[in-house]
């Protein structure tokens, strides 16, 4: 079988790189382990524009955004189906600090805020919020598990979907490309999430998977509300009292399995929250694939150019990786540079 582009992996990654390549008149066959529990499909696919205490905004934000607003819309349009979930979200202050923080933030006269915030409304009880908050704009989240299931069906009505676990050591590098069984593709494309840490073609990049736990929760008194809720910890109304909530962000080991500890975590930060009283009906692990914080990198093997990489979404996956798919496919069948910041090959790790 002949390809243009074998891509390993069919997360968050996977999926973007694909749409964008065929969006390019390509084919790709896409293979994927079909794990049950991945971070894509656990993950909650929040969008939060001003995330963490600092309510950073960071260079090209806009850029990214407003990219992968519109790409999850054209899906969407072409799927007949709702993914992406425009919501605002209450941001809660944990402390007299951080709401004098962004005090200043706001009295900076930097206009990129101005966008972005709108005045609190919010009933306490059943809320706690003594430091008062804002309500953040131009959020919402996408339905992850949605999203790549329409994908897969996607590719597998052209044929380019293989259920295989990947073993790099199988893989020949040929002159003018590569082959993979009885594959042969031009370029393959490693989309692996953290399980990239274990190839052998990348092991000199520096990932450092990051397990979160999430939970599911129904709060029956709380039917009316529409926001996502934020005070570090985040509450994510899914309709008729039932919610997800989180998150843990671990380090050290990676233990995949979800842990007391990581659940009282999550329940202590939902009951900084809301008084309500909360029944929890799931608990969830996945390892989030983080290189540098959140930071994207993407491009070719520095030295074997029919190797290319997709990986370090982190946290902030649903935000950023339609437009690095977007730079990727245009560097791989335009051949056009990608930024530096996130070109692999540039990175002195
Ligand atoms: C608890 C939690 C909450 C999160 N919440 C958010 C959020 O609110 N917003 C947000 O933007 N992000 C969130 N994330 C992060 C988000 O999930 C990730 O940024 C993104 O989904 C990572 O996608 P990926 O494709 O790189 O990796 P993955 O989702 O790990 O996908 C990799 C895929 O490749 C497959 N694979 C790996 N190796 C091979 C191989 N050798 N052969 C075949 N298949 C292989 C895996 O099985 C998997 O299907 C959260 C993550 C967690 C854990």
């Amino acid at each position: 079988m002949k390809t243009d582009f074998l891509i390993v992996g069919q997360g968050l990654a996977g999926s973007l790189i694909a749409w964008h390549l065929i969006e390019a008149g390509k084919r790709v066959l896409v293979v994927d382990r079909d794990e049950p529990e991945t971070s894509s499909k656990v993950s909650a696919g929040l969008v939060t524009p001003l995330a963490g205490s600092r309510f950073h905004l960071p260079e090209g934000l806009e850029d990214r955004l407003d990219y992968a607003r519109g790409f999850y819309w054209r899906i969407e349009e072409e799927a007949k189906k709702e993914f992406f979930h425009h919501r605002r979200i209450a941001r809660l202050f944990r402390s007299e600090d951080e709401a004098s923080y962004w005090r200043e933030r706001v009295a900076s006269e930097d206009s990129r805020y101005e966008r972005f915030h709108a005045p609190l409304r919010i009933d306490t009880p059943p809320f706690i919020a003594p430091f008062g908050g804002f309500e953040m704009r131009d959020g919402g989240w996408l339905d992850v598990a949605a999203f790549l299931e329409h994908t897969r069906t996607m590719l597998l009505e052209r044929a380019s979907y293989a259920i295989a676990r990947f073993d790099a050591g199988d893989l020949e590098i040929r002159t003018g490309g590569v082959l993979w069984k009885n594959v042969e593709a031009s370029v393959v494309i490693f989309c692996e999430g953290w399980r990239g840490a274990g190839n052998r073609f990348f092991d000199w990049v520096p990932l450092r998977p990051s397990p979160g736990d999430i939970l599911d929760l129904e709060i029956p008194s709380l039917t009316n509300e529409q926001r996502v809720v934020n005070k570090g910890g985040w509450l994510l109304p899914l309709g008729q009292g039932r919610f997800r909530a989180g998150s843990t962000y671990l380090h050290g080991p990676v233990e995949v399995e979800p842990s007391p500890s990581g659940r009282d975590e999550v329940l202590a930060k939902i009951s900084g929250i809301t008084t309500l009283e909360v029944q929890m009906t799931g608990h969830r692990r996945a390892i989030r694939p983080t290189i540098r914080r959140s930071q994207v990198f993407i491009g070719r093997h520095p030295s074997l150019s029919r190797i290319a990489f997709f990986n370090g979404l982190g946290s902030k996956g649903v935000l950023n990786g339609p437009w690095h798919a977007k730079r990727l496919a245009a560097h791989l069948v335009g051949g056009e540079a990608l930024p530096p910041e996130c070109d692999l090959a540039l990175q002195p790790f």
